[in-house]
């Protein structure tokens, strides 16, 4: 009787999920700090996975200024372990949009993620960078459950990703001739649940142990936060202080692109953001991939009008890869 009694035990759980197909894509939050002031500009870190084991493209903000949000916070109050929402980040992006923007698609390997962050309160960037449009809504002093929406539908681009489906039952709407997009319920999908302290401003909260990843004396850490940009190139140029690293001061690198054109040379850009003295600065490396060899060029050009071939001569090389310069945007 017992063991009859521990197999339904075991088997409700399971035979309640039977229905249920495994997700297919995620979202995940994490923030360093656990209490915040009001105003203080903080960052919280945005994971996207590929669940699926095949090659999958998504959407993610990339430089989106118009339209509706991808990645939408929301606040709760927790009593007696009810959650009450009490506060929503507006879908309807706000931004300078002087400059064409859009999101970008990102290619995931099987199992892969794609990992950014964003900045709350940070005014200077705030109508600039979709990473910075984020605000920490006024909510009286207090501890509130955050978590984020992953909510592509509103995007044009969506259809191309991914698989509508309804919450309710995840089976596909309309079945595609194309397989290898992820399942997207049309409520879009929610992360986990981080913890986050609302100080008042007139409350002395104690600073918290922000772990330094890199060593003390960072020189390239400190060239960041003082803003010596020469500085800053110099070390990204030379490869120095192994920089690509987790450092303080180095909020993120974007991952390199997924494709590069094959005539050479070409360009590549990588999106740093910084975090200086003065607050969240943006700012993208461009690199010359390939080089050309203009007087082997010649040469070769002269070989084939006298002997009819180059002899094997190489003018130009793929594995030259030169930093042309820092820019703050
Ligand atoms: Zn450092």
């Amino acid at each position: 009787m017992k063991q009859l009694f521990l197999l339904l035990l075991l088997g409700v759980p399971f035979l309640s999920f039977a229905d249920l197909r495994p997700s297919q894509f995620s979202i995940t939050i994490s923030c360093d700090k656990q209490v915040v002031s009001p105003n203080e500009c903080f960052q919280i870190t945005i994971q996207v996975s590929n669940l699926t084991v095949q090659n999958q493209s998504i959407l993610i903000p990339g430089a989106q200024n118009k339209g509706k949000r991808l990645i939408q916070l929301e606040y709760y109050q927790v009593t007696n372990n009810f959650y009450t929402k009490v506060a929503e980040e507006i879908r309807t992006i706000q931004m300078d949009t002087s400059e064409r923007g859009s999101v970008y698609f990102k290619r995931l390997d099987p199992k892969e993620s794609y990992t950014f962050p964003i900045f709350l309160n940070d005014s200077l960037n705030y109508t600039k960078h979709i990473q910075s449009n984020y605000r920490l809504p006024k909510l009286p002093a207090g501890t509130y459950q955050v978590l984020a929406w992953y909510l592509p539908w509103d995007e044009e681009l969506a259809k191309y990703t991914f698989q509508l489906t309804t919450d309710f039952d995840k089976n596909p709407i309309e079945v595609s001739e194309e397989e290898s997009k992820i399942e997207m319920p049309a409520g879009g999908i929610n992360s986990n649940y981080i913890s986050l302290t609302i100080a008042s401003d007139s409350v002395f909260y104690p600073k918290e142990n922000t772990c330094t990843p890199c060593e003390e004396h960072c020189r390239f850490c400190h060239a960041i936060e003082h803003e010596k940009w020469h500085k800053v190139e110099r070390i990204i140029r030379h490869e120095q202080h192994d920089w690509r690293k987790q450092h303080s001061q180095l909020c993120w690198i974007s991952p390199n692109p997924d494709a590069i054109l094959d005539c050479l040379p070409t360009y590549s850009t990588n999106e740093l953001i910084f975090k200086t003295k003065s607050g969240i600065k943006y700012a993208f490396i461009t690199y010359q991939i390939g080089k050309i060899y203009p007087v082997r060029q010649r040469l070769v050009q002269l070989f084939h009008l006298v002997f009819n071939t180059s002899f094997g001569i190489r003018t130009s090389s793929y594995k030259k890869v030169r930093m042309m310069k820092l820019t703050l945007w």
